[in-house]
């Protein structure tokens, strides 16, 4: 297949871009190194949103009213369920520190048009069971859900190919050569590939694909670990999350998924007990069925964070046909339609409904172009 545009990356924004474009008729070939959803992806909470935490920056806000509503519709066109489990968001105090912090994040939510809910210890306790006596309040937010983000990936990439999109795995970008302004070809470990359009949506590793292209992409790896029990029966479909930004749900197959912790200490994917401690045991706590579950897998992964934790996406300086898409953060998950949107229309006509000026490389002064 001759694609017109190469996406480099398999991670829930490489696979959105590829769905996106390959409704608009393009043809896309999604390049990969490893496997599907080998990097940060395959170890999110994949909890989606909106209005969430610590405060959604005001430039994101639409995209994130947009993209929730587009995955949430996705299913429509994919073949497989993406075992999306609509339940709402349960933010949990334990002191009165944490009671304080709640409290902002339902002001925010409200700022997004949120009709959530601030409950005292009982009230929330008779929302969600599961949490311990030792829970003094909560903000119910009722627009949010989780998904299996293998599935999202999958579904994104299975309606792509029904339609003009392939993926290859096992295929490593080295360089991508620029001539005249325009895309010479991209050299992989399996030789060169051509297209017109690249798509670089390589996560944290991002900045690794300019080596002869001379800019500076300030994108960081942000290190997250996390825990998966082993299943047992449906306890609740709602995602708890703590102070500290320590997250748990459970899968559709009834595993407890606990992640957090945000890390700046490279490309290190050791899991580290220390760590493990600090995030495991208010959860423990607040919620007791944890301490009777086996854990059977622990994992990390890799946020790609920008200088000032806004995506990038759009063109580079120097080669408009090289779209960048990623610096997601800790929140590629909620992003990935309105990013994959954004792309596909920047493509196909030159500009995008979306708003993103917020979000061009540019802002990084620093940059520089050959
Ligand atoms: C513990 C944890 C919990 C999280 N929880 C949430 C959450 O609840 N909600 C939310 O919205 N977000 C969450 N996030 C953030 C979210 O998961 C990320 O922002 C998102 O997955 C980033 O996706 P991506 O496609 O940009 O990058 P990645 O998923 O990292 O994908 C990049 C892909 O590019 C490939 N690649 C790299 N270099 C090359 C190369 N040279 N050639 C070919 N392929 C290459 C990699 O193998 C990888 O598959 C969480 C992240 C973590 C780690």
């Amino acid at each position: 297949m001759k694609a017109d545009v190469i996406i480099i990356g398999a991670g829930v924004i490489g696979t959105a871009c590829a769905y996106y474009l390959s409704r608009r008729g393009i043809r896309v070939l999604v390049l990969e190194r490893s496997h599907l959803c080998a990097g940060a992806t395959g170890a999110t909470a994949a909890i989606i949103s909106v209005g969430g935490t610590s405060g959604t920056p005001e430039p994101l806000r639409p995209f994130n009213m947009e993209s929730h509503r587009l995955i949430e519709n996705l299913e429509q066109d994919f073949e497989k369920p993406m075992e999306m489990i609509r339940g709402g968001s349960l933010f949990v105090a334990l002191n009165e520190q944490e009671v304080q912090e709640i409290r902002s994040y339902y002001e925010h939510a409200r700022l997004m048009g949120i009709d959530g809910k601030l409950l005292d210890g009982s009230e929330a306790r008779r929302l969600e069971p599961l949490l311990s006596p030792c829970v003094a309040a909560a903000f119910y937010n009722p627009v949010s859900y989780h998904v299996n983000p293998f599935r999202l990936c999958a579904g994104y990439l299975d309606a792509a190919a029904q339609r003009c999109g392939k993926v290859e795995y096992g295929v490593e970008v080295q360089d991508i050569i620029v001539q005249k302004g325009r895309i010479d070809r991209v050299v992989t470990n399996r030789g060169d590939f051509h297209a017109e359009w690249v798509v670089a949506a390589a996560g944290a590793w991002t900045p690794q694909l300019f080596k002869s292209v001379d800019i500076a992409v300030p994108i960081v790896p942000a290190r997250g670990q996390a825990i998966l029990t082993e299943a047992c029966d449906r306890l609740t479909n709602l995602s708890l999350s703590f102070s500290n930004h320590v997250y748990l749900r459970q899968t559709e197959s009834g595993n407890f998924y606990l992640g957090s912790q945000t890390e700046f200490a490279g490309f290190e994917d050791r899991i580290t007990f220390e760590k493990m401690a600090a995030f495991t045991d208010v959860p423990a706590r607040a919620v007791p069925i944890l301490g009777r579950l086996r854990a059977i897998r622990f994992f990390a992964g890799f946020r790609p964070i920008s200088g000032d934790e806004l995506p990038i996406i759009g063109p580079i300086p120097g080669c408009p046909k090289i779209i960048i898409a990623s610096g997601h953060g800790k929140t590629g998950m909620r992003y990935s339609a309105s990013t994959g949107k954004a792309v596909s229309e920047l493509i196909a006509d030159g500009t995008t409904e979306l708003s993103i000026e917020a979000f061009q490389l540019k802002r990084f002064q620093k940059n520089k172009q050959k």
